[in-house]
């Protein structure tokens, strides 16, 4: 056997769980413990430096630089009681993943010593080198200056020892280089323009907050395997394995009972991610073997998107404590489901309201018709945007794979509620409604707390589907940030919203009373977005063919649905609503095109590299044992008797020689295709070509090498098979 191979699996034999104990046993004791919040702001800052803190988050008031000397100071003993010796601004640029840079506290004193000095100025703002992470085209490299600038909304915490300052990341000239930036823009405008619109109905509401509920699929291998493949390492995913004999068949993983070394990983995670703040919640085994979910409590979208982002990382270094490397590819393995991250997204009021949940009575039933009726419109009008927003060379190989949603956008509402809906556009009519009519349509209206209570189907097929008191969006991979779907999704809801109500507005003019007003544009909006309701099963055949009579989009090209960001309505609606501007735009498609470039590359090369140095020496290698037997039994035995009893190991050479020739060509043919590809002259033809050209290989080679895989000696085999990365824990 390889050595790798081998040494993997023997160190397999010694590992067992970690005891893991929690810093005290009341979880409250230490929950937040390593985290800036409202309580140590308080105990550690003047009453001005907490009070500016405040009503930069409430109200958005700049913080004067004053100030920030007292905050960065207070920030300081705190973090000093923690040991703490360096700070970083944190935050998330293009790439998968969270950057920082550590400084430390360190200064020269006057008198030639040292100190520990964390000013407001270091606090406010960094200048990381722009230059080296994705930026699109927006600045060139001899302008590489970037700044980060504190998030004030999102807490400070400490990681070790860091002090870990949530910012945004933006080019000298003021352009986002981040999620973080947009998605601030996207939530501000979802608050304004929901905010009017719940205006209509009461007065009280001043502010409306977007919710997210994240819920985390992952796989985990155990540490030794997983180095010893260097397609899982380099890109994530297998390129290659033969399916296990046994995988999830059986279906007897799911909410099964959850091994004890994995035990021990999840609960050192769970007592690092309560010190942080971060209310995980639930944790169960997914389908596939091998594979998780981890979900907090929902928070506000952007800190929940915070959360996810330091969860992840959070999950790669405690899962190596314990032997494991942890892969949030969206498809790792062939054959068995993949992981997504669902996005639980609702919207709710300062006034304690959830917009997406019915009220007690019939008027805060209308506001939730309300909500739920724009959201409907919002997907049907955005479902290429929305698309777009979670395209990328990974998350294709899971959508639409029998397990995800298809790539097609649609809403599940549940019979009730879609009858309810169907109700109004028959009652509501567009002359005057007589008082009677009023009363029975508020009537139906009334009912709808009962009608949900009663109203226990879920239906899991669906992209988007309406769970109760939110909205759940499903096609999201599980490596993506967050939020890429909750800008699109809350930039959409805005400019929706800044719709109905000024068709409200119109028709109030026109002399029509509001409550009428409403229920007309509602009727129009329900007929109009009928097409993206969809109540049966979203991953059969027939489903995509009803789509494509609806007019739904299905996009299964990655390049193809990232052009949609830029398409017309996506430009109505991210400028419009001021979320990017031109070049903002315009680069961040650049960014996801090069991504999606790059990472085929990527796995190309791998492929190729594993195929001619791994594979092929080894199939020579068992050929000439086959052969050698071959000369051996010619010698001894009669022609007679060596022809019966040859043919089969004869066969199994020209099998094995065709399939090396086979994959020789196809290598050859790849590393053609991707100099073509990389030959053309923009983002998106290198991206198209690569899709077109490259992509198809990595299937044909990889087919030749899983049947090899069968054919050969398994002691010899240099790679841990399927059932040895599934199956270990
Ligand atoms: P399921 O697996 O049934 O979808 P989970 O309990 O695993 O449910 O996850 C549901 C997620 O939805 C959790 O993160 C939860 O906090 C979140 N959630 C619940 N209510 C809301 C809401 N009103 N808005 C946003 N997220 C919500
Ligand atoms: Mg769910």
């Amino acid at each position: 056997m390889s050595k790798m191979r081998f040494y993997a699996l023997k160190e397999l034999t010694n590992r067992s769980a970690v005891e893991v104990t929690p810093p005290s046993s009341k979880l409250s004791d230490y929950y937040a413990s390593h985290v800036f919040d409202r309580k140590k702001m308080q105990e550690y800052l003047p009453r001005e430096a907490f009070k500016a803190v405040m009503d930069a988050i409430e109200k958005a008031t700049p913080i004067s630089r004053e100030m920030a000397d007292l905050i960065a100071n207070g920030m300081k003993s705190w973090a000093k009681s923690l040991n703490v010796t360096h700070y970083t601004h944190w935050f998330q640029p293009l790439t998968d993943g969270t950057a920082e840079k550590h400084d430390g506290f360190i200064e020269f004193s006057e008198d030639g010593g040292v100190i520990e000095r964390f000013s407001g100025k270091l606090l406010i703002q960094q200048e990381p080198d722009a230059s080296s992470f994705p930026n699109g085209g927006i600045r060139n490299t001899f302008e590489a200056r970037g700044y980060t600038a504190w998030d004030v909304s999102s807490p400070a915490f400490v990681v070790d020892t860091t002090l870990c300052i949530p910012t945004i990341f933006i080019s000298y000239t003021g352009e986002a280089l981040d999620y973080k930036t947009p998605l601030l823009k996207a939530l501000a405008a979802v608050d304004k323009a929901a905010t009017e619109v719940c205006q209509l109905f009461d007065k009280n509401v001043t502010r409306v907050y977007a919710n997210l509920g994240w819920e985390q699929e992952y796989f985990l291998v155990d540490l030794a395997l997983y180095n010893a493949r260097p397609d899982l390492c380099l890109t994530g995913r297998t390129l290659m394995g033969h399916s296990s004999a046994k995988d999830q068949q059986l279906e007897d993983h799911y909410f099964g009972s959850i091994p004890p070394r994995v035990t021990s990983f999840m609960k050192e995670l769970e007592i690092e991610c309560h010190k942080l703040g971060i209310p995980v919640k639930t944790r169960h085994n997914e389908v596939a073997p091998n594979q998780f979910e981890l979900a907090p409590i929902f928070e506000n979208a952007n800190l929940a998107n915070d959360h996810n982002q330091l969860v992840m990382d959070l999950m790669k270094r405690i899962a190596s404590k314990h032997q494991f490397a942890v892969l949030f590819h969206e498809k790792p393995y062939s054959g068995v489901n993949g992981s997504g991250k669902h996005n639980n997204w609702s919207l709710s009021t300062d006034t304690g309201i959830n917009l997406f949940a019915p009220g007690r009575n019939p008027k805060g039933n209308m506001l939730f018709i309300t909500f739920l009726v724009n959201v409907l419109m919002m997907v049907y009008k955005n479902q290429n945007l929305l698309r777009a927003s979670i395209a990328s060379a990974s998350n294709c190989y899971r959508l639409g794979a029998n397990e995800a949603p298809p790539s097609i956008l649609s809403i599940f509402l549940g019979k009730q509620l879609s009858a309810m809906l169907d109700e109004i556009v028959k009652k509501v009519t567009d002359t005057k409604m007589t008082p009677e009519e009023k009363t029975i349509l508020k009537l139906g209206i009334g009912r709808i707390p009962e009608i949900l209570l009663d109203n226990t189907d879920r239906n899991r097929t669906s992209p988007f589907a309406f769970t109760g008191n939110r909205f759940e969006f499903r096609a999201t991979g599980s490596s993506a940030n967050c939020a890429a779907p909750m800008i699109a999704i809350n930039a959409a809801m805005a400019s929706q919203l800044n719709e109905f109500k000024a068709s409200v507005d119109k028709l109030m003019e026109e002399e029509v009373g509001k409550d009428e007003a409403i229920f007309r544009v509602l009727k129009e909006m329900i007929i109009a977005s009928e097409p993206i309701r969809f109540e049966g099963d979203g991953y059969s055949e027939e489903w995509k063919q009803e789509a494509a009579r609806r007019g739904l989009s299905n996009i299964s090209c990655v390049p193809e649905a990232l052009l949609h960001y830029t398409d017309h309505q996506s430009r109505y609606v991210l400028l419009g609503e001021k979320i990017f501007n031109e070049s903002e735009l315009t680069s961040r498609l650049e960014v996801e095109l090069e991504k999606f470039t790059k990472k085929v590359q990527i796995e190309s090369r791998v492929l190729g590299d594993l195929a001619i140095n791994h594979i092929v020496p080894i199939a020579v290698s068992y050929q000439n044992r086959l052969l050698e037997n071959l000369r051996g039994l010619k010698e001894i035995f009669s022609p007679e008797e060596f022809e019966t009893m040859s043919g089969d190991r004869k066969e199994l050479v020209r099998e094995i020689s065709r399939r090396v020739t086979a994959i020789k060509t196809l290598v050859a043919e790849m590393i053609e295709a991707r100099k073509v590809a990389n030959n053309k002259p923009t983002h998106k033809e290198q991206a198209f070509t690569y899709d077109e050209m490259v992509r198809p290989y990595l299937d044909k080679i990889r087919d030749h090498i899983d049947h090899l895989e069968m054919e050969i000696d398994d002691d010899i085999w240099p790679l841990p098979k399927y059932r040895e990365l599934l199956f270990n824990k």
